[in-house]
């Protein structure tokens, strides 16, 4: 099969010829139809992911067809179309008996843990626990970007923010995770300010249900929420894992609201300093968020065939597998606006 593979950190990704993966006994091999360029492949080509082995082939928001199913698989056959959470839990640890498959302990994620979907097969192992059927009429170019991105933004923002009608929500980055973000808190009801560096994204963010944006370049961000909000945001995601946009989301928090970082804070910024006074004298909650499991799907994917939420409107370029490298590499340029995603290989 065609796949996109490096064998150096931070040296440029070449399209090469490798051998079809084979199913193990409970896994299927997937042919992908589109899998999207995501910062965290950007993350893992740097060097940034202790987990990647080289020679290595990134890519883990895919959508695909079953194509090949190991003996031990009950529920899925040749031909299903199906996505799949970037974390795959392993089933048998005490947190996937829990429910809690994105926290698995033994997890495995495809494009980290093994080959990714750069390329024309992916394996997936544990099937019948972590693939997700596609519901009927979506695109695969829509289904990829739900594994990372809105997932990851359903999660952090229902589950992990609890974010009620009438609350006030800030989105610090506009780019995929952020702008799914946006699009489920309105959603939700929640009155939504989106903060960014580009005009175009923030425009966005407005198209799709943010009440208000924010230029990142204002000297006080934090400030401006507080003014707009009259006190603070309730909830507040720190969309892109920066130092300064995890500060300024902490500190636009009223009084016991709550900060989710989303955004994968790694490499230099694996350890920021962080607000501690206003956490401790405000009672502001810290939360993580990390993907979301399979078993909860159903309840996004039936906002989406409701018409509530509709995650194609955040696809943006569509690219062949050969324009794959040098889309991961501009991942830190914050160029691309919406997922790009590659749907030609
Ligand atoms: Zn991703
Ligand atoms: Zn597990």
């Amino acid at each position: 099969m065609k796949a996109v593979l490096f064998e150096t950190f931070q040296e440029a990704p070449k399209l090469v010829t490798v051998p079809d993966p084979v199913p193990d006994a409970h896994g299927v091999v997937l042919k992908v139809a589109a899998t999207g360029v995501c910062r965290s492949d950007w993350h893992g080509w740097m060097g940034h992911d202790s987990d990647i082995e080289l020679p290595h082939v990134p890519g883990h928001e895919l959508a695909g067809e079953v194509a090949a199913v190991g003996k031990d698989v009950r529920n899925w056959k040749i031909g299903d179309k199906v996505t799949v959470p970037f974390i795959c839990g392993c089933g048998s640890c005490s947190e996937c008996h829990a429910g809690q498959q994105q926290v698995c302990l033994h997890q495995e994620q495809p494009g980290f843990t093994h080959w990714g979907s750069f390329a024309e097969y992916v394996p997936i192992h544990q099937a019948d626990l972590n693939l997700v059927a596609l519901p009927e009429g979506m695109g695969f170019d829509t289904a990829a970007s739900l594994g990372c991105r809105f997932a990851t933004s359903f999660r952090a923002v229902i589950d992990q923010g609890k974010v009620r009608a009438g609350q006030w929500v800030a989105v610090h980055g506009c780019g995929g995770v952020g702008l799914s973000a946006v699009m489920i808190a309105a959603a939700a009801g929640a009155n939504v300010i989106g903060v960014d560096l580009d005009p175009v994204k923030l425009a966005l963010a407005k198209e799709i249900g943010a009440v208000a944006a924010i230029d990142g370049h204002e000297a006080d961000v934090p400030g401006a929420i507080r003014e707009i909000t009259r006190g603070g945001a309730h909830v507040s995601l720190d969309a892109l894992g920066h130092p300064v946009t995890m500060t300024n989301s902490i500190l636009c928090l009223r009084p016991r609201g709550k900060h989710v970082q989303v955004g994968l804070m790694l490499g230099e910024h694996a350890a920021p300093q962080v607000p501690m006074p206003k956490i401790v004298g405000q009672e502001i909650e810290l939360l993580g968020s990390h993907g979301m499991q399979a078993h909860r799907y159903g309840a996004m994917l039936d906002m989406v065939a409701s018409g509530k939420l509709d995650p194609a409107r955040l696809v943006g370029e569509r690219i062949s597998l050969a324009e794959a490298p040098a889309a991961l590499m501009a991942m830190d340029s914050f160029r691309s606006v919406g997922a790009t995603v590659i749907t030609r290989f």
